[in-house]
């Protein structure tokens, strides 16, 4: 005999005052009133067993009315793949556009940065005619993911958001700085691959062939001096390695790490593209100091700050200085396809204002246009805001900010006075000297606004 009292299991009163208990499996006791509550609920509504066990306190629900399709969160849900011989490729080995075609669409949208665009379209091409070939015979071709090394605003986020528009691939944007390795606070590894099927509608299959880029690169690069354990450094290059080889992964939907709670898929990253990019300070130092050693000795010794004016010295990396930098060799090994972006200057960041397809200025004169007021601006002042920007230093990021800026007014004033036809954007209005110029409708002469 046991020497503690029956309690009943619903209303938790003891046998000693709920009277006589019913005994259920697992050692489970429910008084008489509350075994008879039950029934009665139970008649009512349709009964659901597991429901009970795992909940007994809870009054008897039933879910016969209730669409369980719709509890699970969107994010959540994953399509149902095709049978394997169902599976169409998605790009197509006839489709697929050639470098040349690539580049010409890059150029719409990207101004300068031949040799990145050039570069960029020649491996994409490759990967994908890779991906729609199939491997029936020995020789496989190597996956073209890339690195891409350039300062920041340059357009390296740009260059391959526009890349995976004009491919209609999916494509996944994250920063190598929030990942660690798994079981740490962060991202895990694998949380990349999450975003891209997220980017993809949950749909394997075309995540498959998507696009990831990881930009900051360069801050996963080893810790140099340190006895710790470096779980944001090389413990994520490591990681990174099947990734980018192309392996199975098993990753959450819906989330950037594991746990109970969200469904895992299995994600083969063979066909992913990976591109990964970084601005590398310091990486300057490292290629000079190679090349310096390299030539300062001997008949054919140059001199010593040879390299220091030399705007391109990026172009000049190798996979040696990238070591120096922090990266590991097995990393770099499956980032084949190395090349850098040229910081801006001054005529690129005019370029950068009027010439791309979706460019500022055009922006802005389609707004004004919309009030019927054409909006023009003088060269001297596109280069007055190229300079302000050149300031910042944060590239072609600085531009739209300054732009805004200024335009505030003008977007605030022009749609107060009907008669205003035009205005014009001059170099004295941008230094904050003098007013843009405005002419009214039908009349000829301009007159300057005071500021
Ligand atoms: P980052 O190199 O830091 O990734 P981004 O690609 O984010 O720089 O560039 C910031 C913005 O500057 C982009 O949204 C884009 O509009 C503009 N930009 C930068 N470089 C170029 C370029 N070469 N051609 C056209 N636009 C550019």
């Amino acid at each position: 005999m046991s020497e503690y009292e029956k309690i009943c299991f619903l209303c938790r009163r003891p046998e000693s005052v709920a009277g006589k208990m019913i005994e259920l499996p697992q050692k489970m006791y429910v008084c008489a009133d509350c075994m008879q509550k039950s029934m009665d609920a139970m008649n009512n509504m349709p009964f659901d067993y597991n429901q009970f066990m795992n909940n007994p306190g809870m009054p008897v629900m039933g879910f016969g009315d209730m669409d369980m399709e719709n509890e699970i969160p969107k994010a959540q849900k994953i399509k149902k793949r095709k049978p394997e011989e169902e599976r169409v490729p998605i790009l197509d080995l006839k489709d697929i556009p050639a470098p040349h075609k690539i580049k010409a669409k890059l150029d719409e949208y990207v101004v300068g940065q031949e040799h990145a665009k050039k570069a960029m379209s020649v491996a994409v091409y490759n990967h994908y005619k890779r991906v729609a070939a199939d491997n029936a015979d020995e020789i496989e071709i190597e996956k073209s993911n890339m690195l891409m090394i350039g300062p920041t605003g340059s357009g390296k986020t740009h260059l391959v958001k526009t890349l995976a528009k004009i491919l209609d691939v999916p494509l996944a944007i994250t920063d190598a700085t929030s990942l660690t390795e798994a079981g740490y606070i962060g991202d895990d590894i694998e949380s990349v691959v999450s975003k891209l099927l997220a980017a993809a509608d949950n749909d394997i299959d075309k995540a498959e062939q998507g696009i990831i880029f990881i930009d900051e690169i360069d801050k996963i690069a080893k810790k140099k001096n340190s006895s710790q354990r470096d779980v944001s450094g090389e413990s994520v290059q490591q990681g990174m390695l099947k990734l980018l080889e192309g392996s199975d992964v098993e990753v959450p939907v819906g989330a950037t790490s594991k746990n109970a709670m969200v469904p895992l898929v299995t994600i083969n990253t063979k066909n992913i593209l990976f591109i990964c990019g970084g601005a590398f300070p310091d990486l300057e130092q490292i290629i000079k100091t190679r090349l310096s050693k390299n030539t300062s000795i001997g008949f054919g010794a140059d001199l010593k700050d040879k390299f220091d004016h030399d705007k391109d010295i990026l172009q000049k990396v190798t996979t040696e200085d990238l070591r120096n930098f922090g990266m590991i060799p097995e990393f770099l090994g499956r980032l084949p396809i190395v090349f850098s972006l040229k910081g801006l200057d001054e005529d690129m960041m005019v370029e950068i204002l009027r010439t791309p397809k979706n460019a500022i200025l055009k922006q802005y004169q389609k707004l004004l246009a919309l009030d019927e007021v054409k909006l023009d601006f003088e060269e001297e002042a596109l280069h007055a805001i190229a300079r302000k920007a050149m300031k910042k230093d944060t590239g072609a990021r600085a531009l739209r900010a300054i732009i805004e800026e200024f335009m505030l007014d003008i977007m605030f004033e022009i749609p107060k006075d009907d008669n205003i036809g035009q205005v014009t954007i001059t170099e004295a209005y941008i230094e904050g000297s003098g007013g843009p110029l405005i002419q009214l409708r039908g009349q000829s002469v301009p007159r300057i606004e005071q500021k």
